[in-house]
């Protein structure tokens, strides 16, 4: 069947992108190998269904995945029109981790390789709350809802919790690299990738980045998903893949099918969409699906081809529009790079310890919560690189601004690093639930933020939580009414200790009239804190002077409107303009002439 395909495809000169059809158990496998099934997090072992639904210790699973993946490679190295090959699928997409024995028992191995011995383990988890000490390897249990586990986020003992992600996602990646080997033993050229799915929770993507030749993934924003949020999902896995050019292997032509509710794509956006994912930095722009399915829970999923299965379809037309558009660009723009000169952390262990807290508050979502501090730099056309919170120092000095918005896990040498690079000159921006966790998970006890204390200037004594309908009003410190701002979520009480206040609380609370942000100068460089998390217009008047300050180029264009650039080797400069929003707009380049911006409008510029 596979062949008759691949010759349909060659014969019309399509490129092919081979998966290896990994990513859901077939009948006879769970029918013959029941141990292959995942089992959930309440203990349920699975049965035949769904995807995404395999153990990834089990032997035999991996086994048979290296056969599968080894099979597809020797039959298909060499084939003309194949350009990457694709391992699996979305890995833990849906499922989440496995709770099975076999988990169970690796789990106590890796433990055991990790901390040497039962005391050790002890210690690094505080195992003497709740009478937790345990005294044999065999004690420990996965975070299940039945021990420790309170759900899938949260834990008793949230080292356990953090553990178990980061060997989750080691046994997953192993999965990965297995397949991706038995590929290579055949096919020693052609790149290799899996999908990743841009702030995904469960697995550590930059680990995944590091072992794949090429980074892909499959964006699918929702209703509500602000622009700028997608940006900062394709920066990341442009940061992911290590600033190179990425893949969006999967997008839909129109509707998604697993919202709630799902509008279709407007005329235009899907154009808009494509062509901001080339904006920031993506070389290939793909579609799930090609021909709409009659069956499955994907039937209303938007395709190429839909169920009139004609090329008459609006979505049809303007994918057939969008790929002439890209042809003609396609040669000179791909390798082109993105160039920053800033940087904001996104961290998978800072994600898991932020909401592995039980307190102050159930209002964090560590991706929204960078996107606060990502998006008064999207606004002003700021390219931003998305980097590790452990990045080398030397990284951390080619950018004129870092941020590490709610550093809450500060690992080995972070803490260095920070100070050496304020101290030479950066601009450092961090705030409210940075600085109190070490690796383990443990507070660092001393006060917060811990190991930046020193370097931000203040104490962090207290931290009120703000409710779900509530706000803080912050005096931004200027004469004028519209001076003020809405914190929400969590307020950092403060005590300053060498900072300087930029921003006041308000209202008649306790702590009214303190400092809500601050900067502290050291050496030649800055450390900013934002001690609460700000409305948008909020989060803008205390980065913007930081912008204009350092130096870093802006560009005017009214809101929605996103400029970006590319650089080509040759020295071409890509100028890649999208009015994503719906309503018409106008935007003047910096030459002075003036462009009329259709809804979704993509505009592309060059320097020549
Ligand atoms: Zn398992």
């Amino acid at each position: 069947m596979l062949d008759s395909i691949v010759e349909l495809l060659n014969k019309h000169d399509f490129k092919i992108v081979m998966a290896t059809g990994t990513a859901a158990i077939p009948a006879w496998m769970a029918r013959r190998y029941p141990q292959v099934m995942r089992t959930g997090v309440d203990g349920t072992h699975q049965i035949f269904g769904g995807r995404h639904n395999f153990c990834p210790s089990s032997p035999k699973f991996r086994s048979a995945a290296r056969a599968l993946a080894s099979r597809v490679a020797q039959r298909y190295t060499g084939e003309k029109n194949l350009v990457c090959w694709h391992v699996n699928n979305e890995y833990g997409n849906g499922g989440g981790y496995c709770y099975c024995d076999t988990c169970a028992q690796e789990f106590r191995h890796w433990l055991e390789r990790k901390y040497g011995s039962v005391e050790a383990l002890n210690r690094a988890w505080c195992m003497n709350f709740w009478s937790h000490t345990i005294h044999d390897w065999s004690d420990v249990v996965p975070p299940v809802t039945y021990g420790d586990g309170i759900g899938t986020d949260k834990c008793v003992i949230s080292g356990l919790q953090v553990d178990y992600r980061r060997f989750q996602n080691e046994q997953m990646l192993a999965c990965y690299t297995i397949e991706r080997d038995a590929i290579r033993e055949f096919d020693t050229e052609t790149p290799i990738t899996t999908n990743l799915m841009g702030t995904f929770k469960d697995l550590d993507y930059f680990s995944w980045g590091r072992e794949m030749d090429v980074v892909s993934w499959d964006n699918y924003p929702g209703m509500d998903t602000q622009p700028s949020f997608t940006a900062m999902c394709h920066d990341l896995m442009r940061g992911v893949g290590g600033g190179k050019p990425f893949m969006l292997m999967e997008q839909t032509p129109n509707q998604q099918n697993w919202f709630p509710y799902c509008k279709v794509k407007r005329p235009g956006e899907v154009g808009k969409l494509s062509w901001q994912a080339v904006a920031h930095g993506a070389d290939t722009v793909q579609f799930f699906q090609l021909k709409q399915s009659i069956g499955g829970c994907e039937r209303f999923h938007g395709a190429v081809i839909g169920h009139d299965n004609s090329d008459r379809s609006r979505t049809y037309r303007e994918v057939r529009a969008l790929g002439s558009d890209l042809q003609d660009r396609a040669k000179q723009l791909m390798g082109s790079r993105v160039k920053a000169r800033v940087a904001v952390m996104f961290d998978w262990e800072n994600y898991w310890s932020l909401e592995g807290c039980v307190g102050p508050t159930q209002g964090l979502h560590y991706p929204d919560e960078v996107h606060r501090f990502y998006r008064p730099f999207w606004k002003r056309n700021v390219a931003v690189d998305m980097i590790e919170s452990t990045a080398d120092v030397d990284v951390l000095k080619q950018y004129d601004i870092v941020v590490a918005p709610t550093l809450i896990m500060v690992k080995p040498g972070v803490a260095d690093n920070l100070e050496e690079y304020v101290r030479s000159g950066g601009r450092l921006v961090t705030g409210y639930m940075s600085g109190i966790h070490n690796e383990f998970d443990l507070v660092i006890p001393g006060g917060y933020p811990g190991p930046l204390r020193e370097l931000c200037g203040l104490w962090v004594e207290e931290i009120d939580a703000i409710a779900p309908d509530a706000t803080i009003d912050v005096n931004l410190g200027g004469e004028e009414a519209g001076d003020h701002a809405d914190g929400t979520i969590v307020a950092s009480i403060i005590e300053l200790e060498g900072a300087q206040t930029l921003a006041t609380y308000g209202g008649d609370d306790f702590y009214a009239g303190t400092a809500a942000a601050t900067v502290h100068e050291v050496g030649d460089g800055k450390a900013y804190f934002i001690g609460t998390a700000l409305d948008d217009a909020g989060m803008s008047a205390l980065i913007d002077p930081i912008i204009d300050e350092s130096g870093v180029p802006t560009i005017d264009a009214p809101e929605n409107v996103e400029v970006m650039r590319r650089y080509a080797d040759d020295g071409t400069v890509f100028t890649i303009v999208t009015n994503t929003g719906d309503e018409a707009t106008e935007w003047t380049d910096e030459q002075g002439v003036l462009h009329q911006l259709n809804p979704f409008a993509v505009l592309v510029l060059t320097n020549e």
